[in-house]
């Protein structure tokens, strides 16, 4: 094609990049891709697209969330809705589902079906194994182009979430590194976990802050130095699916310095919520790790800023909202929060806070986690022959409000409901075409399309 053609979309708009800004800029697109970057006059296009003033950010990847947890995979639906509205162009979706997780290659199609039938926004998937065996089916998860795996060393649930005992982890850390794939951990210590719960209920307490006192930092800390041993001893790339702690990830550097693959996570929650939060939000304020104190969300910062934390994700988990109250015991809550949609505005609005760059959301909230599953080098940025996936966000002062969550019903609770904010999603694109355009959401269940894993390499030899 002659590049005296017209494009089939110009965007225009201060262009975030992973490491500069083009102000007024603009990117050009063919098809799906992204045929063009540039500054100035914008060049001819079938459909010019102006977004002046206003910040074209990748199309956010979150690299960590839950879409059937609660209601199965008809999840999926509402949970992608709710992305489109985000500025979230790629969801990574764990395999915890009912009735049924993904541990073998059959489940794993049947649930790609589901998605190329049903999602509003692109999609990869995690996949795991039993509780006990499983890991003949490891080679066929990865063949069948899950972008990871996922395991815990906290049991929720027997089936659905169990805890992986430390042979079967070997074994199964040993199969993975074959595959080349990230496998990420729940990172929490069973045997304390337990004993304090325990303890703290035969004492009577039960209110929120229990929930805290209940997890303390070595719980997260005991299960780091598991894994991180297994992924020393066995070569596979073991990452923290989500550390609340800086220390986590100051770990994974000191493994990564002995020769490990070690690396990890922090989703949103733990950049800006701290213990006081869940005495306010209650219920609504419980997830696992829980919230920490304000003084480790400050270590959390320096993390980022030292480059240690691998990417940033939401951990969103839309349970219904009567799983969420409280009625006078906080461990009969369900733990997970709701984060999608708010999760562009919010790490803009923390970014600037911090008097950091936009730049830093290109790069931990997409380019990263679209490398560390392997989506690269169609997701996870603005370059060329990329695809056309962009945030649009229009700075400003907004306020978060969980009524406007595109989701069902019961899923419209918001931890940051009622948070100033310093922008809001304008529109959404995704491979070319606007899926949400500041008002309404134009992607229709199926618009979005399975992405598989594109490649064996892992991300921490980049
Ligand atoms: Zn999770």
């Amino acid at each position: 094609m002659s590049d005296a053609q017209p494009y089939d979309l110009v965007i225009t708009g201060d262009i975030v990049l992973a490491d500069r800004i083009i102000p007024g800029g603009h990117v050009a697109v063919r098809g799906e891709v992204i045929a063009a970057i540039g500054q100035g006059a914008p060049p001819p296009a079938a459909k010019l697209a102006r977004f002046d003033g206003k910040l074209v950010l990748p199309g956010l990847v979150d690299g960590h969330m839950h879409t059937s947890s609660s209601t199965g995979w008809p999840g999926i639906e509402g949970a992608t809705l709710s992305a489109a509205a985000g500025g979230v162009t790629t969801v990574c979706d764990m395999p915890y589902d009912v009735p049924q997780p993904v541990t073998s290659p059959d489940v794993f199609r049947e649930k790609v079906g589901w998605v190329e039938r049903t999602s509003h926004v692109d999609c990869a998937l995690y996949a795991t194994i039993r509780k006990e065996g499983g890991i003949e089916e490891i080679a066929g998860l990865a063949e069948a182009g899950a972008s990871a795996f996922k395991l815990s060393t906290y049991e929720y649930d027997a089936h659905r979430f169990p805890r992986i005992d430390h042979p079967t982890m070997l074994a199964a850390f040993a199969e993975i590194a074959t595959t080349g794939l990230m496998v990420a951990i729940h990172n929490e210590d069973q045997e304390l976990v337990v004993k304090l719960t325990e303890a703290a209920k035969a004492a009577g307490n039960t209110s929120p802050i229990w929930h805290c006192r209940t997890r303390p930092p070595i719980t997260e800390t005991m299960a780091d130095l598991e894994i991180f041993e297994m992924a020393l001893e066995t070569g596979a790339h073991v990452h923290i699916a989500h550390s609340s702690l800086a220390r986590g990830f100051e770990l994974a550097k000191l493994y990564r310095g002995q020769g490990a693959r070690t690396s990890g996570e922090a989703c949103i929650q733990y950049l800006c919520m701290t213990e006081e939060d869940i005495v306010r939000l209650q219920g609504f304020g419980k997830c696992n790790p829980p919230f920490r104190t304000a003084a480790e969300v400050e270590r959390m910062w320096e993390a980022v800023r030292a480059g240690i934390v691998s990417y940033v994700s939401t951990d969103h988990a839309p349970w219904p909202r009567p799983k969420k109250e409280y009625h006078g015991d906080i461990f009969a809550v369900g733990a997970g929060l709701t984060g999608m949609q708010s999760f562009a505005p919010l790490m803009y609005t923390l970014l600037v806070e911090r008097g950091l760059p936009a730049t830093v959301m290109a790069r931990l909230c997409s380019e990263e986690p679209a490398r560390f599953h392997g989506l690269d080098p169609r997701k996870g940025g603005i370059r060329l022959g990329a695809e056309a996936d962009f945030c649009i966000l229009e700075p400003g002062e907004f306020v978060f409000d969980e009524r406007t969550i595109r989701d069902r019903e019961d899923a419209r609770w918001s931890p940051w409901h009622g948070r100033a904010m310093k922008a809001r999603v304008a529109s959404t694109w995704l491979r070319g075409q606007e899926i949400w355009d500041g008002t309404e959401v134009k992607a229709k269940p199926g618009t979005g399309r399975f992405v598989p894993r594109q490649h064996r390499r892992s991300a921490l030899e980049a």
